[in-house]
């Protein structure tokens, strides 16, 4: 069952469980759209109605940050699992590897899905990377992306274009891509190369995270600052009587 957190629809699921389903429809060839909203992307979604629309028609929609946990506290709705897209990611590959699946890489700049490629059969022995792409393509070059994609026969991809792009490549093309897992998983693709260091366990644990990435790009500033609001916003929709519980 899903549980709103203002407008948006939450799977507030274990990694366990959210790997079984996507396990599941990897078995059934069922299609299903993984997307792993945060602050900033719940707040794009107010002026954006095709991003919601999408994150609303999700099969998983992952809790990606403090935030969003936080926010779900305010209006009483007690999402208790925080899921970060790369620790899906992480748990995915981890069981697609047990399985012998095929996973899909595409997204960051040239050579560096090759580079996570590279890390993650190390890593995961098992685990086929059925084709690499990297994200930097014209609209035109868009149905090339999908043919190749789907000729790769795989069983997942791991879209990480960044949001709100990766989201509508993946709505845009859901049915041509034949695979039955499709996640949109923003900087993870950097994470599995080591081009981008996560936060040490600790910041993770008391739900810094968020400092951790500022501290080591500051220029994100400008989107750290949709935190606040995020909350703001969910703290003037409980006082306009919309609570969600
Ligand atoms: N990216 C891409 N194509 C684009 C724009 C971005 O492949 O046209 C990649 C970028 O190189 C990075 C990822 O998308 O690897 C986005 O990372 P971001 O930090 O925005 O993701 P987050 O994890 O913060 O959502």
């Amino acid at each position: 069952m899903k549980v709103p957190v203002m407008d948006l629809f939450f799977d507030d699921l274990s990694l366990d469980d959210l790997v079984k389903e996507a396990l599941a429809c990897m078995e059934t060839g069922e299609k299903c759209v993984v997307i792993t909203p945060n602050a900033e992307i719940a707040l794009a979604c107010k002026k954006d109605a095709e991003l919601k629309r999408i994150i609303n028609e999700s099969r998983l929609v992952l809790p990606d940050g403090i935030s969003i946990v936080l926010a779900s506290k305010v209006l009483n709705g007690g999402i208790k699992h925080k899921s970060a897209g790369i620790d899906f990611a992480q748990a995915l590959c981890g069981a697609m590897a047990e399985n012998g699946k095929r996973l899909f890489l595409f997204g960051a700049k040239p050579g560096v899905a090759e580079e996570a490629k590279k890390k993650l059969t190390e890593r995961y022995p098992g685990l086929i990377v059925s084709g690499t792409r990297n994200g930097y393509f014209t609209p035109e070059e868009e149905p090339l992306i999908a043919e190749e994609i789907r000729d790769s026969r795989s069983d997942a991809v791991f879209v990480c274009l960044g949001a709100p792009k990766q989201e509508k490549f993946i709505d845009k093309y859901k049915d041509a891509l034949n695979v039955p897992v499709m996640a949109g998983l923003g900087g993870s693709v950097d994470v599995f190369a080591g081009t981008v260091k996560r936060a040490p366990k600790f910041f993770i644990k008391i739900g810094m995270e968020w400092l951790y990435r500022l501290l080591a790009e500051p220029k994100r500033i400008g989107r750290m600052i949709k935190l606040p609001v995020y909350l703001w916003d969910a703290l003037k929709w409980k006082a306009g009587g919309k609570n969600n519980a």
